[in-house]
């Protein structure tokens, strides 16, 4: 600890309010320079909107989560044992009674074994070989563009920017507008086009993936590698200043610096004029079934009628989330839709997955639906995606609210804020801030 005044647990150089991933990736930058930290957490686990739960043996996650093995912040010291499953390359697009497999980034080998209702899938046209060629070079020229290029762009809404990309009306719809509803989370497209362009850069970059057992393995991993007693679970913080935290459960904590990490909606609380963003709700179900509806590790994207924007049988891209090799079937579920009952939200994704994957879905059996309406904060034009996490002198948030409303956004955020507390603290570090690793 820094200042020898303070020595009880109860006190360290900072506290850090909210043990999702801005929060630990925070600790561990300032951790790792040598600065005592307190993690405050008001849930009886760390990870936040990362939270996998356990059901008859199945892992199943709250968020529907899409990694991407590009996302630069996955490389940071304390993920190092994170192992990522990725999809098989490119993805599905159901889209008229059909699978169609497309954006496969170039040189991607083709593994699909198809079940019953993918024979329909296996004789479909893959769309013109010229459109493919076309969205192919489009993605290899995409990969290679600077983030500062990126962002020099003008920012517009992205449905407005879908056929400014020179690609054919086909790819537009067939590909680009349910890809990018899916990984923005946004059915309405109002995200901003350079988001949208950064996401899209990580797709053509690398391969969309998830974590091996479950999204919790990723805070459990930054959690374990900070020293012992460093996060504190169920304590909810009131209230956040510069040099203290009041909490419910154990009055005032004092430090020398406060972050902020929690999610939007309770950073606006504790730090009064924080902006407080829209939403894009969102949620999962998670079905069982006698047997896979596809024998396939691919990302599958719906176009057309039903609430469902895009599933997978998660048990074949990571076969630890389902118990003695049975199936997982995990659907993402977008919009207003997301917030209907969740019995009429089943029987309509039900509908929509029996045409998806060409099987009867009424045995099935839903393991868990769950709804956040506050799944991702909305970045609509003009976004910054380097969003201040400097308040005051000692008074510092991050989140996903501050950067990109990712995984990659939220780590990010987190390194910023702990290394705008070196600064002030006097202590150098090698973060250069002009470095934007976004993906
Ligand atoms: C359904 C869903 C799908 C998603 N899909 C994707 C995806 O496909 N790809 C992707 O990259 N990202 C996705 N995301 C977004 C990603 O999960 C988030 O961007 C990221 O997890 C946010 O991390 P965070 O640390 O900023 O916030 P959070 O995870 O919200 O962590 C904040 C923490 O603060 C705690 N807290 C709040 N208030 C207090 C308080 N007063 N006192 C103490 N503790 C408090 C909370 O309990 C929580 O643990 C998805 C999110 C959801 C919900």
């Amino acid at each position: 600890m820094l200042s020898s005044a303070r020595d009880t647990a109860q006190h360290a150089d900072v506290v850090i309010v909210g043990a999702g991933l801005a929060g630990l990736s925070a600790a561990h930058q300032l951790t790792s320079a040598g600065v005592t930290v307190t993690v405050l957490e008001a849930a009886p686990y760390v990870g936040g909107r990362m939270t996998t739960d356990t059901v008859d043996g199945f892992r199943l996650d709250r968020t529907g989560q899409l990694l991407n093995t590009s996302f630069p912040e996955l490389l940071a010291p304390g993920l190092g044992a994170l192992a990522l499953r990725p999809f098989t390359p490119g993805v599905l697009v159901h889209s008229g009674g059909r699978n169609q497999r497309t954006g496969e980034p170039r040189g991607a080998r083709r593994a699909f074994t198809t079940a019953r209702a993918f024979a329909t899938a296996a004789r479909a046209p893959r769309g013109g070989s010229l459109d493919q060629a076309r969205l192919g070079a489009a993605l290899a020229r995409l990969a290679t563009l600077s983030t500062n290029r990126m962002l020099a762009r003008p920012d517009r809404p992205t449905a407005d920017t879908l056929t400014t990309r020179g690609l054919p009306a086909r790819t537009v719809e067939g590909f680009l507008r349910p890809l990018l509803t899916s990984l923005l989370c946004d059915p309405d497209l109002t995200t901003s086009s350079r988001c949208a362009d950064l996401v899209l850069r990580g797709y053509a970059r690398g391969r969309l993936c998830l974590p091996a057992g479950g999204a919790d393995s990723v805070p459990e991993l930054l959690a374990a590698a900070l020293p012992p007693g460093t996060v504190r679970t169920n304590i909810h913080a009131k209230a956040a200043c510069t040099t203290s935290v009041s909490t419910a459960e154990h009055g005032e904590i004092g430090c020398r610096s406060v972050i902020v990490a929690t999610g939007a909606r309770a950073a606006a609380e504790l730090i009064p004029g924080l902006r407080l963003p829209d939403f894009h709700p969102v949620t999962v179900l998670h079905h069982t079934a006698d047997a896979p509806p596809l024998r396939d590790a691919s990302l599958i994207l719906t176009t057309g009628r039903g609430p469902v924007a895009h599933t997978t049988v998660a048990s074949e891209v990571d076969p630890s989330r389902a118990p003695d090799g049975r199936p997982l079937i995990t659907s993402t579920v977008l919009g207003a839709a997301a917030g209907l009952p969740v019995a009429e939200l089943d029987r309509a994704a039900r509908a929509q997955l029996a045409r998806v994957y060409g099987t009867s879905t009424t045995g099935w059996r839903l393991l868990a639906a769950h709804h956040d309406p506050d799944a991702v904060p909305a970045m609509p034009a003009p976004h910054d995606v380097r969003r201040p996490v400097r308040i005051l002198d000692g008074l510092y948030v991050c989140g996903d609210h501050r950067d990109t409303s990712t995984v990659q956004g939220a780590l990010h955020s987190g390194r910023r804020a702990a290394h705008a507390v070196l600064r002030d603290f006097g202590i150098r570090s090698d973060f250069d801030a002009q470095t934007l690793q976004v993906a």
